[in-house]
């Protein structure tokens, strides 16, 4: 199949291209385009057939539900049972990085929820992808436009050496603001269970909801037979092919277990900017400053893609966080490293 690449202005989209993207959606096809959060790969969110085919480009398993796509936070109406919660939740943070997950109305297919009786919902704030939806009339079921368990596509590039070839378009709209996947969310009466995090976190969501439980699945590896709220999460994510460590510990003594490694192993580190100049001889990718973690969030799933380039044995990172958006960061790290983390003390070295 040949891929149609068309280049887009966020700031001044033009509708010819977008028309022509909305009416690739409507006959069925598959369209690729950059969010706030990674780029999606589209498809009319009431067409099964179109869903399939999502499945199908990505390597998707069919049971991995996908996020439908909306204009504005009223077109819920259409295809799912919604809340004052969701209200609330809408004028808080939509248009934005918010996955809601609630019961589905029969508009949607099951192939598009993975057999589950729940859809997940979000009205993204990208112009591009506000316009696309707009055009096409109808919500825009979208997973992240990468082959199934590769790291999420923050740039058109990224999609393109992914996608070429077995989509019908792709819209490239510049890098993604956010770096991370939605926050995903499910309404459970008044309480709010958190599926995946993202860069709307938990405390800015307790602004609106008193109760906001974190799903284990969200920092714990599942547990033999456990059946996770989300089905994604039962999946290897995120993951380049080089085994990647997560190390914590004190930064000097850190920082002098990667010197160590990198004599021995060939190894790449993901770095904070501090810590570059300390590193000599080692190979790294600077993720921005240790404090700056909506930097690093941005910078994660490119630095991942860019040290599978490197042909490196190994990979290492540090371990993030889990306050703020570094939840996000955690989960994502946790699940691309397998959960294996490093902790070095002073005798490790
Ligand atoms: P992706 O768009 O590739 O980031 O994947 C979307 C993720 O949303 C899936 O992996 C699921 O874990 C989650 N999701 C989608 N629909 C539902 C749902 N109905 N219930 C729970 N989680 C969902
Ligand atoms: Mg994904």
């Amino acid at each position: 199949m040949q891929t149609k690449i068309f280049t887009v202005d966020p700031e001044n989209t033009d509708a010819k291209k977008i028309n022509e993207c909305a009416d690739i959606l409507r006959s069925g096809g598959l369209v690729a385009f950059p969010t706030e959060t990674v780029y999606g790969l589209g498809a009319m969110a009431t067409d099964k057939d179109a869903a399939k085919k999502i499945y199908s480009a990505k390597g998707r398993p069919s049971d991995n539900p996908l996020i439908i796509h909306i204009a504005s936070p009223a077109d819920a109406e259409r295809y799912a049972y919604t809340s004052e919660l969701y209200y609330k939740l809408a004028s808080a943070f939509m248009p934005g990085p918010l996955t809601v997950v609630m019961p589905k109305k029969s508009t949607v297919p099951s192939e598009v929820t993975g057999g589950l009786e729940t859809v997940a919902i979000r009205c993204p704030s990208h112009p591009i992808a506000r316009e696309l939806i707009r055009a096409a009339q109808c919500a825009v079921a979208a997973p992240s436009a990468n082959l199934s368990g590769s790291p999420s596509p923050t740039e058109s590039a990224h999609v393109i050496n992914d996608m070429n070839g077995r989509i019908d378009a792709i819209i490239d709209g510049g890098c993604a603001e956010i770096g991370l996947e939605s926050t995903i969310v499910s309404i459970d009466g008044d309480t709010l269970t958190l599926l995946r995090p993202g860069a709307i976190t938990r405390d800015a969501l307790l602004c609106v909801c008193e109760t906001v439980n974190i799903a284990s699945a969200v920092t714990e590896a599942l547990k033999e037979n456990e059946r996770p709220l989300s089905p994604g999460m039962k999946y290897r994510h995120y993951a380049p092919k080089a085994p990647l460590a997560l190390i914590d510990g004190e930064q000097n003594d850190v920082t002098e277990f990667l010197i160590e490694k990198s004599k021995a192993e060939n190894c790449l580190i993901l770095a904070y900017d501090e810590e570059i100049p300390l590193l000599t001889g080692v190979k790294y990718i600077g993720v921005g400053a240790r404090q700056d973690l909506e930097s690093q969030a941005k910078r994660l799933f490119g630095a991942l893609r860019e040290a599978d380039e490197r042909s490196v044995d190994k990979i290492y990172a540090h371990l993030p966080v889990k306050d703020g958006i570094g939840l996000a960061l955690y989960n994502r790290l946790i699940r691309a490293a397998a959960h294996t983390v490093i902790t070095v003390t002073k005798k490790d070295i």
